[in-house]
C-alpha cells in the first residue's frame, strides 16, 4: 500500500483554490504534485489538461482528489480507479447513489482508498455538539441554511441543471452534519420544492423529517447569511451557528470558532490516515435524504432565476 505523499487535484476552481490548495500546501502528508483542469493553474504546479494523461504520465501520484461538479465526476473517479490511485470526493460524492456505490466497489477490487469526503463533519464545533446531545431527548430540531447563491457560487449554472442538486449542494452539508451527530436515523416525511421556471434543480426547500426535525434552505437570501442546526431538548437548547463551527447552550457561547479553516485540512489529515490503514470511509446517509427529498417532493414552480 503506498504511503501518502503525492497527490493530484482535479477540477480547479473555486472550492479548490478556496480550500484544497492551502490544505494541501499546510498538510504534513502530502505534495500536491500536478493539477488538472481545462483552464485553472496553481503556480508551480505541473498543470495538466488530460486526467488520463496526468495518470499516464505521473505514475509516482499514489492518490488523487477531484473537485469537479458531481455530474462530470463519476467518469473521472472511474479513470482514477483503474488506475490505481486512491481517491477522494468532494460532496456530494456523485450525481447519483448507484455510482457511488460502484466507486465504491472498484476501489475495494483495486485493493485502493476512497474517501466521500463531508466537509461540514470536520467543522469546528460538530463533535462538541454530538457528545452534548448524547443522552439527552430531543425535542424538536430546526436547520435554516439561507445562503446567497450569487455570492457563493457565482455564475456556476451547473448547480441549478439537473444533478447540480440546486439548494442542496449547500444544503446537504446541513444534513452531513445533522446525520453526524444525531444517535437516531432520519426518516423524510415531506419535501417542498421551489424550482425556478427556467432551471431544473430547486433553488429553495422546506423538508420535513420525523421527530419534529424540519429545515429550511434557501439559495436566494441576501444580506445577513444563516448556517444554523438548533435543537430544543429535554436539557436546554442547542445551536450549531456559521455550519458547525459555533456552539451555543442555551444562548450562551459553548465552544468552536467562527472559522472553516480547519474543516479541510482535517479532511487531508483523515485521507492520509485512511491511505496508511489501507481504509475506506464511504458515508451516504446525506445523500440519501437529498435523494428521498427528490423522491416525495412537491415541485412548485417559481420566479425565473438568473447570475
Ligand atoms: P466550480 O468552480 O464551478 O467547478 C470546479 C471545476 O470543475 C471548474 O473549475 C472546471 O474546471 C471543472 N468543471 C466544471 N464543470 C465541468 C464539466 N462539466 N466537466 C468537466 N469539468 C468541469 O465548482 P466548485 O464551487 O469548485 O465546486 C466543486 C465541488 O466542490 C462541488 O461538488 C461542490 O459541491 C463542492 N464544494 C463547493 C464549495 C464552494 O463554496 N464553492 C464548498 C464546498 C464544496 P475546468 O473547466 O478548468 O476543467
Amino acid at each position: 500500500m503506498a504511503a501518502p505523499g503525492q497527490i493530484a487535484l482535479v477540477g480547479i476552481g473555486k472550492i479548490a483554490r478556496d480550500q484544497h490548495v492551502p490544505a494541501i500546501a499546510a498538510s504534513p502528508d502530502w505534495t500536491l504534485a500536478a493539477t488538472v483542469s481545462r483552464n485553472g493553474r496553481i503556480e508551480g504546479v505541473e498543470g495538466f489538461t488530460d486526467l488520463d494523461e496526468m495518470l499516464a504520465a505521473r505514475p509516482k501520484i499514489g492518490t488523487v482528489s477531484l473537485c469537479l461538479p458531481p455530474v462530470p465526476r463519476f467518469a473521472a473517479a472511474q479513470a482514477v480507479l483503474r488506475a490505481g490511485r486512491h481517491l477522494m470526493l468532494e460532496k456530494p460524492p456523485g450525481a447519483t447513489l448507484a455510482e457511488v456505490r460502484i466507486l465504491e466497489e472498484m476501489a475495494r477490487a483495486q485493493g485502493v482508498s476512497i474517501f466521500a469526503t463531508w466537509h461540514s463533519r470536520e467543522a469546528e464545533a460538530v463533535a462538541a455538539a454530538k457528545r452534548w446531545l448524547s443522552g439527552r431527548e430531543i425535542r424538536e430540531g430546526r436547520i435554516t441554511w439561507r445562503e446567497d447563491i450569487r455570492k457563493w457560487h457565482p455564475g456556476q449554472d451547473w448547480i441549478l441543471e439537473a444533478g447540480g442538486m440546486g439548494v442542496f449542494d449547500p444544503g446537504i452539508n446541513a444534513l452531513s452534519i445533522l446525520t453526524e451527530i444525531l444517535p437516531q436515523k432520519l426518516r423524510l416525511i415531506s419535501a417542498d420544492l421551489d424550482v425556478p421556471e427556467n432551471r431544473q434543480a430547486p433553488i429553495a426547500a422546506r423538508l420535513e423529517f420525523g421527530g419534529r426535525i424540519s429545515a429550511d434552505l434557501d439559495f436566494r437570501q441576501e444580506g445577513p447569511q444563516t448556517w444554523d442546526v438548533e435543537f430544543q431538548t429535554d436539557a436546554g437548547h442547542l445551536a450549531l451557528r456559521m455550519g458547525g463551527n459555533v456552539l451555543e447552550i442555551d444562548g450562551t457561547p459553548a465552544g468552536g470558532e467562527n472559522s472553516i479553516m480547519g474543516e479541510y485540512p482535517a479532511l487531508y489529515a483523515r485521507m492520509a490516515e485512511l491511505v496508511r490503514d489501507g481504509a475506506s470511509d464511504v458515508d451516504l446517509a446525506p445523500m440519501m435524504l437529498v435523494a428521498d427529498a427528490f423522491l416525495l417532493g412537491r415541485r412548485n414552480v417559481v420566479e425565473a432565476f438568473a447570475f
